[in-house]
């Protein structure tokens, strides 16, 4: 049962071949067997995608279920179907960490639209994920609570900074996840992990109830192992709230439309272009391989192959590490000691600037320390016009290549990342190399259109799963769907395809 589909499992569980309950108890007895503890105590000996596990919530979310369906009313695609939540969403029934210290012992008010949603169409809430800090990294070491490892080999890490969505997915842990991407942060960690991550375009998914890192950048989106998985999630999360002041007032693309479109059809007419500044120097040449396979399948499968020039795309990067933490030091003022989780030293005597000192001190971990001084400074009366600015104005350059491309393009491609999962530790202490991993999926977060990643095989020179990015236009995310789709169905009859969830004997047997 864990390695079915989430579209096979609602199957099944609407024609009631298998309960809700079932399906459930299946996945919590995964978590069980290949988790290990939630406070990350097992090392090495657990994935850890889990911060909390809400198995009583989960079965009866799922025993509700199995109701609603028994009663034979009308169902949403997804009724029954377990889902995992990153822990920057907000649960009332779960705490919400974001993998800080700060945030010990909070309970949100209200839940995430996206997660009353999830709520609303029957799916089952299993618990919640880890990741780096506030969403800040690209490996999940960022967590106060330990890191989160790759199932594909456990000595990796999962990428970031949604390593726990994508990582228990991988592992079977849940069929379906939701992450939250605002350089890179569900694509990354989707392609170094072998499974689907998409981030929809800006203001499509409502962020209410998401905490904010950097909000003109996060977009929530779903995590799965099939296109279609993805494009059945995003159905149930998507379109227009108005709770969130950005959220677009516009249809959502037709993407589950455009998933079974693209698995049945070929690309014929659909010009893809190779976007040339996303290769070269500084890529490992198993991505670049796995890569270059995936291009020529989709010249096989009848798109025209172009390749493109996005010259201010070598702009991203900087741009990037201005703006989001210009935006992360003004969300982040709000962990001031006195509204949420975390106080430290509020003796009576202390000041509150003490007290707030203190709490940010101990409560904040050295990411999110160096991104609020970062920030902090960018946004400084001295620096703004010649850092914060600057930024702004490369992110436009960046919009224009975008517009240019997409007027001889249908879809652009890249690799998702430039090298497959790193090992634990090896970029902890260089802020900079961490950065470079999420070098492909930033421009899209800076533009706002849409982006996924599907997996294209593993690399030759080590065996581990490599993501092909598909880039669309703003309210296109449809044509990413259906060009991932028709590359997935293709893939999945090769004989080299990769297995969707990599073998974790040593874990199943040891516990
Ligand atoms: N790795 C990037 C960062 O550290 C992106 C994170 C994200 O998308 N949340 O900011």
């Amino acid at each position: 049962m864990i390695s079915l589909d989430a579209a096979e499992l609602a199957r099944r569980i609407h024609a009631r071949e298998v309960s809700s309950v079932e399906v459930t108890r299946a996945h919590l007895q995964r978590i069980e067997a290949v988790d290990g503890p939630s406070d990350g105590s097992a090392g090495p000996d657990g994935v850890h995608a889990f911060l909390h596990v809400d198995a009583d919530g989960a079965l009866a979310a799922a025993e509700a279920a199995d109701r609603a369906i028994a009663e034979g009313g009308p169902v949403s695609p997804l009724a029954g179907v377990p889902v995992a939540l990153k822990d920057n969403l907000t649960t009332t029934d779960m705490p919400t960490t974001c993998a800080s210290r700060i945030l010990d012992g909070w309970r949100p008010p209200y839940d995430a639209t996206v997660v009353a949603r999830l709520r609303a169409a029957g799916l089952v809430p299993l618990g919640k994920t880890n990741l780096d800090e506030f969403a800040m990294g690209s490996s999940t070491e960022n967590s106060a609570f330990g890191p989160t490892r790759n199932p594909w080999d456990l000595t990796r890490v999962p990428g970031g900074s949604g390593g726990g969505s994508s990582a228990s997915v991988a592992a079977g842990e849940a069929p379906l996840a939701l992450g939250s991407d605002t350089g890179g942060s569900i694509r990354q960690p989707g392609a170094v992990t072998g499974t689907v991550g998409v981030k929809p375009t800006y203001g499509t998914v409502s962020r209410y109830g998401l905490v904010a890192f950097s909000s003109s950048l996060d977009q929530i989106g779903p995590c799965a192992r099939s296109v279609l998985d993805a494009a059945l999630l995003h159905e149930v999360v998507g379109g227009h709230d108005r709770c969130d002041q950005t959220s677009v007032n516009a249809p959502l693309p037709p993407v589950v439309e455009a998933a079974l479109a693209g698995a049945r059809g070929d690309l014929a007419g659909v010009r893809v272009g190779v976007v040339g500044e996303l290769s070269g120097e500084g890529y490992q040449p198993g991505v670049l391989a796995a890569f270059t396979d995936a291009v020529r399948t989709l010249g096989e499968l009848g798109a025209e192959v172009v390749e493109v020039s996005c010259p201010s795309f070598s702009y991203a990067l900087p741009a990037y590490y201005l703006i989001a933490p210009s935006e992360a030091s003004s969300n982040l003022a709000r962990f001031d000691a006195m509204r949420y989780g975390l106080r430290v030293g509020d003796d009576g005597e202390r000041s509150t600037d003490e007290v707030m000192s203190l709490t940010r001190e101990a409560g904040f971990g050295a990411e999110v320390k160096r991104r609020i001084m970062i920030g902090t400074h960018a946004l400084s009366a001295g620096s703004y016009d010649a850092l914060y600015g600057k930024a702004q104005k490369a992110r436009t350059l960046i919009v224009r290549d975008f517009t240019a491309a997409f007027e001889t393009c249908d879809v652009l491609v890249s690799p998702t990342t430039p090298t497959t999962a790193f090992a634990i530790g090896e970029r902890v202490d260089d802020p900079l190399a961490m950065y470079l991993a999420d070098l492909c999926t930033i421009p899209a977060n800076l533009a706002g259109n849409a982006a996924l990643s599907v997996p294209c095989g593993t690399s030759p020179d080590d065996g581990l799963p490599v993501g092909l990015q598909v880039m669309a236009p703003a309210l296109a995310d449809d044509r990413a769907y259906r060009v991932a789709a028709a590359y997935e169905t293709a893939r999945s009859s090769t004989p080299d395809a990769a297995p969707r969830i990599p073998e974790l004997r040593a874990l199943e047997t040891t516990r």
